[in-house]
């Protein structure tokens, strides 16, 4: 299994695999010892659709028995056509149509007793739970509603079940993923399912009765995310909004057709710190689209100066195939779309940086995901998701990956955190 793209492509690979090794297959290290090859693309950007061909090629190259899935699937001629040689295409969530390949391509004789244990393809310690497919907003430089369909949401007692499991595997963080958490239930009409409400202030307070760290993923603020605060200030999710703003200058907004675009962000930013003063607000950004005046852009780095968010991921914009943005007037031209990138980049390091130093000689709660066995140690405090945000850097610590342990920060930079157990 090739596995590329976001995490909720991630989390296709894992039932995919999961569904496979439930018929008796086993997963290869190396494409020599597999049998067929699965590459789950991803097709967001161009770039991301560049490396998703590379790596089918790559795949036939070193093996020749490839079946080629996720996102990029879509685009089915035009795989075909690059790599006549694929055995198999199939768009994202078809789960039943790749098992189906890889038994066409590499029979194999019914299994007495397999394992059926899910797979994971993250460490056993943080596992991530997709709450909901699709998305019911069309923002104009998205294709993820053409790929992934509208909102449809799993059944709330369906999503505990699962997480009880991880729990009980080992799982000590759970992260919580979707298009869109905050509208969770909203096609289901937020209804009652075995005693569950299918709406994301009820799922969040269940996850957060299961004992591991819940984080939330992709929350637009919509009004309702305002009840999610007390279940911080209880300590029941993590004081973490993952929140994908995109931009602030209302015009740059509406032309990007974002939902939840309201002008009381900061206001509420602030109410949200008053009653959970170490919530870490994370978002991400698209500089330099289609229409964006220097104007906005400054709007948008004041913007940003005020709201002092803690973790911020920005793009330079990229026409994306088939997305609505590409015909709108008023590209920016490559060069300054670069500078406006490095000047934001600028701002939000400085940010990040003074607000990181602020948490040197402080207490703070890490999980450990690597341990090196002679003290030292990387993990994360409540502040850091994996992979996207920063790291605490321990010495003198003696734990193992999942485990969370109470830490004294002693030094800081511009992303990440040093410091030792006490
Ligand atoms: S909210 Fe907008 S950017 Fe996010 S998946 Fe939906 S359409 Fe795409």
């Amino acid at each position: 299994m090739v596995s590329l793209g976001c995490p909720k492509a991630l989390v296709d690979s894992e039932r995919i695999l999961t569904a496979l090794r439930g018929d008796g297959y086993a997963m290869s290290a190396d494409y020599a010892g597999a049998d067929v090859v699965i590459v789950n693309t991803c097709g967001f950007l161009d770039s991301a659709k560049a490396e998703s061909l590379e790596a089918i090629g790559e795949a036939i190259a070193e093996n020749g028995r490839v079946v080629v899935t996720g996102c990029l699937g879509v685009e089915a001629e035009r795989i075909r056509e690059r790599f006549p040689a694929v055995l198999a295409i199939t768009g994202p969530q078809q789960y039943e149509a790749v098992v189906g390949a890889v038994r066409d391509a590499a029979p194999m004789p019914p299994q007495p007793f397999v394992d059926l244990a899910p797979t994971k393809l993250t460490p056993r310690h943080y596992s991530y739970l997709k709450i909901s497919e699709g998305c019911n907003h069309r923002c104009a430089f998205c294709i993820i509603p053409s790929l992934r369909g509208d909102l449809a949401s799993r059944r709330p007692d369906a999503i505990l079940r699962e997480a009880e499991k991880l729990v009980a595997a080992g799982t000590r963080e759970l992260l919580v993923i979707s298009q869109d958490t905050s509208a969770y239930g909203r096609d289901l009409r937020h209804a009652d399912y075995n005693g569950r409400r299918a709406h994301i202030t009820d799922l969040a307070r269940d996850l957060g009765s299961l004992g591991a760290w819940v984080r939330l993923h992709y929350v637009y603020p919509y009004a309702s995310v305002d009840e999610l605060i007390p279940l911080m200030a209880d300590g029941l999710i993590l004081p973490y909004l993952d929140i994908p703003f995109q931009h602030a200058a209302p015009g740059v907004l509406r032309a990007m057709r974002r939902p939840a675009n309201e002008a009381r962000v900061l206001e509420r930013l602030a109410a949200w710190r008053a009653a959970v003063p170490d919530i870490a607000i994370r978002s991400t950004f698209i500089v330099g689209f289609p229409g964006e005046s220097e104007t906005d852009f400054a709007y948008l780095l004041q913007w940003l100066e005020e709201a002092q968010l803690d973790r911020v991921g920005a793009f330079a914009y990229e026409n994306v195939a088939g997305a609505a943005a590409n015909d709108l007037p008023g590209h920016v031209p490559e060069e300054e779309k670069q500078e406006r990138l490095a000047r934001f980049m600028e701002t939000s390091a400085r940010i990040s940086a003074a607000k990181l130093a602020a948490k040197v000689g402080r207490r703070i709660d890490v999980i450990i995901d690597e341990a090196d066995g002679e003290g030292g140690a990387t993990g994360r405090g409540q502040a850091d998701a994996p992979e996207i945000d920063g790291q605490v850097f321990l010495r003198d610590c003696h734990a193992a990956p999942g485990d969370i342990v109470r830490v004294v920060v002693e030094d800081a930079d511009e992303h990440d955190l040093y410091g030792v157990p006490v």
